[in-house]
């Protein structure tokens, strides 16, 4: 029987790039092939190419995503009846949010489900992430019930994996050779906690110690303020092998807006849990991400905000603007701020984010850093440090020969820009 070929695009978080790693295994071990990696589109390429089957895995967070996956079922939809796709599948949490509503707008898919639920995934041969490194999710769903956020709706509540099925998945990544880990999930620092057993992160990450050799890079993403204890800290701080790198989602900082966002964590809190980060784990790394125009927020509210980052300098920071989404609880807040502010509110907060990312990238000239090589273009290797995720953060750009991709280099830092760095 002739193979089917097949292509998929994932869009969204590493999340549903694990999962759409997932799905094309499961079609892989099912007789389907993928005949070039150029068949895995991450988003943002829309060059698609005649298949027998198209898979898309789609985010349903924001509007933005929202817009950006049904924009892929139209152009894929086209595709069909101009007879380049014989088979259109799509899924993930577009589809968990709007199944009724997206069937009968696109009869012409075939198939649609909604999210992945967990396996045993131990065997994710065919990547469509670079081969040295990789993600683990150790866990799904949300407690944290945070006002503005459709996961819990999409998602459900946590739902941990077991401490050994981990470890399992991840020995067998190590003894691939894999030599970036990243830990992710809604919220990684509440693994365990619907679990009944004495487990949290940092015994999980002990025992990810304790059984790998081979990975030199353990990237901590997506933790919360308010889970974040000493023992990890100083488990970070004292493991070389975990990067000095962490996400730390504030959301906000002024205490009412913090409340009303339910995210559990006070302005006090957080100022102080930064501190501990800075004076425990040198030279740490910390992202954050934050949001312009929350429901209610008012003029003096966000100045609190501005002022706040321009004190504390994250190293590294995302911005959104609010997104209405419907049955949330923020969604019923009054007054919503005016899309205009809430954009104008986004672009100040970038535009201060860039000329603190500018004088942090400057504390590293001088400086050798380990680098992992990633690309080549034209005489250029492209490679990131431990204080740089992947696809999230800046790169260092190294004219030199003769380095290999996939392996480290100890470069020494040159020059800066905004976000990237030069080394030689
Ligand atoms: S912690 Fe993150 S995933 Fe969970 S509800 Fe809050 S924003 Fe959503």
């Amino acid at each position: 029987m002739a193979k089917k070929d097949l292509s998929i695009v994932s869009l969204g978080c590493f999340r549903n790039t694990y999962d759409s790693e997932t799905v094309l295994n499961r079609f892989l071990k099912n007789g389907y092939t993928v005949s070039s990696q150029e068949d895995i589109f991450l988003a943002g390429k829309d060059n698609f190419k005649s298949c027998d089957t198209l898979l898309i895995n789609t985010c349903g967070f924001i509007d933005r995503a929202k817009e950006e996956s049904v924009e892929f079922i139209r152009q894929a939809v086209r595709l069909k009846k101009e007879g380049k796709v014989k088979c259109l599948f799509v899924f993930g949490c577009l589809v968990a949010r709007y199944h009724d509503k997206l069937k009968e707008s696109f009869p012409e898919v075939d198939k649609w489900w909604g999210t992945e639920n967990f396996s045993q995934k131990a065997t994710r041969q065919k990547k469509i992430i670079p081969a040295h490194l990789d993600f683990i999710k150790i866990c799904e769903g949300c407690l944290n019930k945070c006002t503005y956020c459709t996961i819990p709706y999409i998602k459900g509540d946590l739902r941990s994996r077991p401490k050994e099925e981990i470890i399992n998945e991840i020995k067998f990544l190590d003894k691939k050779g894999i030599k970036e880990l990243n830990i992710i999930g809604q919220d990684i620092t509440s693994w365990a906690k619907d679990l009944k057993t004495n487990d949290n992160l940092s015994s999980l990450l002990s025992a990810i110690l304790k059984t790998t050799k081979n990975i030199r890079w353990i990237r901590l993403l997506y933790a919360h303020p308010r889970h974040i204890d000493d023992k990890l800290i100083d488990l970070i701080a004292n493991s070389e092998r975990i990067c000095k790198y962490i996400d730390l989602p504030i959301q906000h900082i002024n205490d009412r807006i913090l409340k009303l966002m339910n995210r559990g964590v006070t302005k006090k809190q957080i100022s102080g849990l930064i501190r501990k980060v800075r004076k425990n784990i040198k030279g740490c790394v910390i992202r954050t991400s934050v949001m312009a125009g929350f429901p209610t927020e008012t003029a003096d509210e966000f100045k609190e905000l501005l002022s706040f980052l321009k004190e504390t300098k994250f190293e590294r920071l995302g911005a959104f603007a609010y997104s209405r989404e419907e049955n949330t609880p923020a969604f019923n807040l009054s007054p919503q701020v005016h899309s205009r502010v809430k954009s104008s509110r986004f672009n100040e907060i970038m535009s201060l984010q860039q000329a603190i990312s500018c004088d942090v990238n400057k504390q590293f000239i001088g400086k050798e850093l380990d680098v992992l090589i990633e690309e080549k273009d034209n005489e250029v290797f492209i490679g990131r440090t431990q204080f740089d995720a992947y696809e999230v953060d800046g790169v260092v750009f190294i004219k030199k020969k003769g380095l290999k991709i996939g392996n480290f280099y100890k470069a020494k830092i040159v020059d800066s820009y905004d976000y990237d760095l030069v080394g030689i």
